[in-house]
């Protein structure tokens, strides 16, 4: 007779070990060949890239957008589809492009952009002194102090040595901005590139910001190695505050576990005046494809999948912070989020955020990854914080991001250049494949994927990749959870 006792353990046991049933590994074949032969990926993304256009969080075009999607999402035949608002302080659109001049000691015209969530210059323009930072170390910003008061500080981050830490800069900002500048101006791309970016998580910044181009910032501190420099600068942005905000969702109920979800995610915001077709209109449309492919495989997977397009992504991950925060007592029930946000590139297999058994459980999914060759798993943490997972992994949340070659992706991101003539049909074809297979062999296991960390754990995991300081940062400012 056997004992009860190793009968009861040996479940638990089982549990440990992630694996696909031959009935999954079947209707992953076919889900292939669905995403392969019929993807509608890449017209998505033409759709939003081109028809619609830059989708800054809470503008007309982020509602039209969002409005895209819902209809999308329905026309599929997705259930639960619907909109979720959170609230961003303010919104931000250029209205009156920025133009300026280095006036003393030669004229020149400067190629200059009005930073991310600026405010407008006065009518007249912005005119005065600009002062070198070359350090943020408060001691040197303190030592400055009476120059930068009523000047035009010219943050000059190549100057700065090694370059300081996102909360460093942050705070060396915040001490800057304490003696009354005029005026930021920040080092960009070569001139002519805009490369937008924003410090300030979804609120207009305390002066105008402005973002100078590679070349003029050079002669910038050219000139400033032989005497004064006086600029003058204007730009009129369009701002509104307190915007509602819509997260879209959408849903493939569960077969036999419909309480239990696997969150497939990209974010539907974007910069301008590139249109977003690779951060992130590819990640948009591999949500939507891998959302139409599942769906019309007729087998909805054990689990249910929950497909989110956050807004406020580029803000400092604004709508997904807002979801995670607001859902938090029901995180317990999502094994796993799988976020894409790396562009068309080819997608190679998952980061897997620090989570070291989500390595061992994609081991079972290598047969099923590797013909695609996506069946890669990382355990590099540099993009730890920096999308729309973060909010859930700090809340211990198995987190999966999809890797991709970054070179392509980091010459247009953020840039003029992020229009959809870049996108590669085959890859994003392929990355979109990588998702499905990946999102249903999970959500349809008779195991789940893998540990949530506890608090103490995800304390560790940020100390051990030195993201602690950032993270105490962005919860203190409101923004994680
Ligand atoms: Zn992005």
């Amino acid at each position: 007779m056997r004992p009860i006792l190793p009968i009861l353990f040996v479940p638990c046991l089982l549990a440990q070990s992630f694996t696909v049933s031959p009935e999954t590994r079947d209707a992953v074949r076919q889900l292939i060949g669905d995403t392969i032969l019929n993807s509608q990926a890449y017209a998505y993304d033409q759709h939003l890239a081109d028809s619609i256009g830059p989708r800054l969080t809470g503008s007309a075009n982020y509602t039209r957008a969002a409005d895209w999607a819902v209809q999308k999402f329905k026309a599929l035949g997705l259930s639960n589809v619907h909109t979720e608002d959170w609230t961003i302080p303010a919104t931000w659109e250029p209205e009156v492009p920025a133009v300026g001049r280095i006036l003393k000691p030669v004229e020149h015209q400067l190629h200059i952009y009005s930073l991310g969530w600026s405010p407008s210059t006065p009518r007249e323009g912005v005119e005065g002194q600009v002062v070198h930072v070359a350090s943020l170390a408060p001691a040197d910003l303190d030592a400055q102090k009476s120059r930068l008061t009523g000047a035009i500080a010219f943050l000059d981050q190549s100057s700065f040595g090694e370059k300081p830490t996102f909360y460093k800069t942050m705070a060396g900002v915040d001490r800057l901005l304490s003696f009354a500048p005029l005026a930021l101006f920040y080092p960009g791309g070569a001139n002519g590139t805009e490369n937008l970016s924003t410090l300030t998580f979804g609120t207009l910044a305390a002066v105008p910001e402005a973002q100078i181009g590679r070349e003029d910032v050079s002669l910038l501190r050219r000139l400033l190695q032989t005497g004064p420099v006086t600029a003058r600068f204007s730009f009129t942005n369009g701002i509104r505050v307190n915007v509602q905000v819509p997260n879209v969702i959408a849903e493939i109920p569960g077969r036999e576990l419909p309480n239990e979800v696997v969150i497939v995610a990209a974010h539907l915001d974007s910069w301008q005046p590139g249109t977003g077709a690779q951060d992130d209109g590819t990640g948009v449309a591999g949500v939507l494809e891998v959302a139409r492919a599942i769906r019309n495989l007729n087998r909805a997977p054990r689990r249910t999948i929950r497909f989110i397009l956050f807004g406020g992504e580029e803000q400092g991950l604004l709508g997904s912070a807002a979801y995670a925060r607001q859902h938090a007592p029901d995180l317990p029930s999502v094994d796993a989020i799988l976020v894409t946000d790396g562009g068309s590139q080819p997608a190679n297999g998952w980061f897997v955020m620090g989570h070291e058994d989500e390595k061992t459980s994609l081991a079972a999914l290598k047969p099923l990854l590797a013909g695609l060759g996506g069946d890669q798993a990382s355990l590099d943490t540099a993009f730890l914080l920096s999308s729309d997972h973060a909010p859930f992994n700090v809340l211990g949340v198995p987190t999966l991001v999809l890797s991709t070659e970054r070179e392509k992706y980091f010459a247009l991101h953020h840039k003029a250049s992020d229009t959809f003539d870049s996108v590669v049909q085959k890859d994003l074809t392929q990355g979109a494949a990588v998702i499905a297979v990946t999102a249903y062999a999970i959500a349809d296991s008779q195991d789940p994927f893998a540990k949530h960390l506890s608090p103490a754990e995800v304390q560790s995991l940020l100390e051990k990749t030195g993201s602690i300081e950032q993270y105490n940062f962005l919860k203190k400012s409101g923004v994680m959870p």
